[in-house]
């Protein structure tokens, strides 16, 4: 894919990530506008996403994304689109703008895509993260240290910090080369993805307290409500997280966090080791993700979206020891 090709004749270019935007998503939006900002000095190139944590504002041009349901874009249409992270279904309330652009592009890397939504797609389910594609398509003399510090971010996140079997070689060789341009990388990662505010932590100990195993130990279930959510004075932006530390627990082989959005209605986080395919049993409920990382929207009691989850875990658990 070619970026400086696709965006030549444009003087509109929008880009836009998935609803309830994580590091990867911020990143990918914020890293792939400054190279283009920078590639096409003359040209609008406008980021819209729904509220992100602002932890992410030591990135470059966080204060200027258009925050979707508070900032209505402007009546005519891009000239050229781009989705991130995700395909267009999950941009929320910027479909419209992607729907409505003279051409659209797609870069992700969720194996729950498929091709890809755009008329231009690079979505590789092999790849660490968005970031990492991103950071492939921009040229090597283009890397400066604010784009490297939003890409760096995504990288660090979606792979948690290096750790999880999405990091490839060509993951650390990216990651070495933005750290090259100079970046505080460890107050990076220290600031954006460890430090956690008193009420984090607080709301962290109460799904831990809560957690449950079943399955034999193989699974970890926990899950917050909304009036809990709201003793804590916490948003969706203050759950990030919690599911990792759950699945930290040890003999489990996958972990199952869910808060409620709504009345009976459960925003769920699967995470898993190995053995389950997580992004199988997301899209039976219309979610999606990555084999070892995936979720979903699902309605009812707590019980009730446990009882329908596990059915499909304990399926795959059964079906790898049978
Ligand atoms: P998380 O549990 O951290 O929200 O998400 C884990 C992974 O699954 C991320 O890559 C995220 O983009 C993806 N994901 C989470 N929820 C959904 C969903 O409802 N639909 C789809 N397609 N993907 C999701
Ligand atoms: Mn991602």
């Amino acid at each position: 894919m070619n970026l400086k090709e696709i965006c030549k004749d444009a003087e509109r270019i929008g880009i836009s990530g998935h609803i309830r935007p994580d590091g990867d998503c911020v990143g990918s939006c914020l890293g792939l506008s400054l190279y283009l900002k920078k590639l096409f000095p003359k040209k609008e190139v406008k980021v819209f996403l729904e509220e992100a944590a602002d932890i992410f504002s030591c990135i470059k041009g966080f204060d200027e994304i258009g925050i979707l349901g508070q900032e209505t874009p402007a009546e005519a249409p891009f000239d050229v689109y781009f989705a991130l992270d995700g395909n267009k279904g999950r941009l929320g309330a910027a479909e419209k703008l992607f729907e409505d652009a003279k051409i659209t592009v797609n870069i992700d890397h969720h194996v729950s895509n498929g091709p890809g939504c755009g008329d231009h797609n690079y979505v590789d389910p092999d790849a660490s993260s968005t970031c990492e594609l991103v950071y492939e398509l921009v040229e090597e003399d283009m890397l400066d240290a604010d784009i490297a510090t939003a890409l760096y971010i995504g990288i660090a996140h979606d792979t948690g910090v290096f750790r999880y079997s999405c990091t490839a070689p060509k993951t650390l060789q990216a990651a070495a080369k933005l750290i090259s341009t100079g970046i505080d990388f460890p107050r990076l990662i220290e600031e954006t993805f460890y430090e956690k505010t008193y009420v984090q932590n607080q709301i962290m100990g109460r799904a831990l307290l809560e957690s449950m195993l079943i399955m034999d130990g193989r699974c970890v279930v926990s899950y917050i409500d909304k009036k809990t959510m709201d003793f804590y004075q916490v948003t969706s932006k203050d759950m990030e997280g919690i599911v990792s530390q759950i699945k930290l627990t040890k003999g489990t082989d996958c972990a199952v966090f869910m808060y409620e959005i709504r009345t009976l209605e459960y925003k769920v986080s699967l995470r898993s080791s190995e053995k389950v395919d997580v992004a199988k049993v997301a899209q039976m409920f219309g979610g999606g993700g990555h084999a070892r990382a995936a979720g979903c929207t699902m309605n009812g009691t707590f019980h009730d979206v446990i009882n329908n989850l596990t059915v499909h875990i304990e399926e795959q658990l059964e079906g790898e020891s049978a």
